[in-house]
């Protein structure tokens, strides 16, 4: 039976770079000891405080349908958290809860592009990004960042590739490169998504997870709140990417729009999940900083570590629980030198390669082991490149 080239399109086959992470799995669940650094995925689990806001409310009977948009007060709850970082009135009416940030990401591309249209995202991306975009019948558009310019936005770039685009998609703090964008960056992408008429979609996930620098949400930016569309969710914040609750901020013609949209795919979220979500978002800065602590502690050690030698550079970690490693001294790509890594020292990171192609010679390295374990991975790293860079200088 034919299947739609919608579906069958989504991913673009061949090799995606994800052959070390299924390995890795592999040689755990065959019972050997590797350090896997990389998912993006707490090593904590979902605070006890949640868990027992989460409990209280199903028990209170909050099992039922909840209202598509998102409950009342979760809706308010995100109004008032985004207005209160930005400065830009928000009310429940430009916010809709979603199941996690990834479905939001959908729903924002469904809701600005139509089949054939051409949606914007930038190189190197979080994977699931192309497969969104097509998901959509849109036309996946790539734009590079470069390595020599710490993966900022390139204004001369964007405007390049922007004919007959309808919409841009970036995430800052990023992932994969845990580069914070500047705000001459975003003030850049602004005066371009302005100028060529763009939907903005600007994917915020990881915002309470910023080590250096301050994040700023473009939809704060002069003339960008009627065309901006932001992506959040509670699963990086407050480690509850199981719960699978996220959201849309954007103007109240097109959260209408998404609530239909909603309406006829997952209707809705779980009542218990968003009061939950809602105790932890009110609960303070204490609970939130509890949980982005470890993988600030991790980024100091790192950038320690990285210091004491000259062959691996360090892209600038900001902000997210990643750090993006240059390996080109090896004279391997990230590809091989992940696959090397693997066989010989049992440690797993992800190739820059699987994150498009221009952060091709770098590894991503997942902050999500313990501290001891974590620095102990970065130095065996650290001396297997210097290693593989002597016998590559010395050819
Ligand atoms: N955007 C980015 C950049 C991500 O890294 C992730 C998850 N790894 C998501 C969105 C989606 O997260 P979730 O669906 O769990 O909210």
């Amino acid at each position: 039976m034919k299947l739609s080239k919608r579906i069958t399109q989504i991913t673009g086959g061949g090799s995606d770079g994800w052959d070390v992470f299924y390995r890795a799995r592999r040689m755990l669940s065959e019972g050997q000891a590797v350090t896997e650094l990389t998912i993006g995925e707490h090593d904590i689990r979902t605070d006890p405080s949640i868990l027992h806001a989460m409990d209280l409310s199903a028990r209170e009977g909050h099992t039922g349908y909840a209202m598509v948009p998102g409950t009342d007060l979760l809706r308010d709850t995100v109004a008032a958290r985004v207005q209160t970082r930005t400065g830009v009135p928000t009310t429940r009416n430009n916010v809709m809860i979603t199941p996690g940030g990834q479905s939001a990401l959908f729903a924002a591309h469904m809701a600005v592009c139509d089949p054939g249209d051409v949606g914007l995202f930038l190189d190197p991306y979080y994977a699931t990004y192309p497969g969104t975009i097509r998901g959509v019948g849109a036309v996946a558009r790539a734009i590079q960042t470069a390595a020599e310019d710490a993966f900022q936005p390139c204004a001369e770039r964007i405007d390049a590739a922007a004919d007959g685009a309808v919409s841009l998609l970036i995430n800052t703090p990023n992932n994969p490169t845990g580069v914070v964008y500047s705000r001459q960056s975003l003030e850049d992408v602004s005066e371009i998504c302005q100028r060529r008429d763009l939907w903005l979609i600007s994917d915020e996930v990881y915002d309470t997870q910023v080590w250096q620098g301050e994040h700023l949400s473009p939809r704060a930016l002069p003339g960008m709140e009627d065309r901006t569309l932001v992506i959040g969710s509670m699963s990086k914040s407050h480690a509850m990417t199981g719960s699978r609750c996220g959201w849309i901020v954007g103007p109240e013609e097109v959260i209408a729009h998404l609530i239909n949209l909603a309406t006829h795919t997952t209707y809705g979220v779980p009542g218990f999940i968003q009061d939950a979500s809602s105790y932890a978002l009110t609960a303070g800065h204490e609970l939130e900083e509890k949980i982005a602590a470890p993988f600030r502690r991790r980024r100091s050690q790192a950038v320690a570590i990285l210091q004491d030698q000259s062959t691996v550079g360090l892209v600038p970690a900001q902000g997210a629980m990643y750090l993006m490693l240059d390996v080109r001294k090896t004279g391997l790509s990230g590809e091989s030198f992940a696959n090397a890594l693997l066989d010989t020292h049992n440690i797993a990171v992800m190739p820059g390669e699987s994150f498009g192609s221009a952060a091709a010679g770098h590894v991503r390295v997942a902050m999500t082991v313990e501290d001891n374990r974590f620095a102990s991975a970065l130095k065996t790293l650290c001396s297997f490149a210097e290693q593989l860079a002597q016998r590559h200088a010395a050819e």
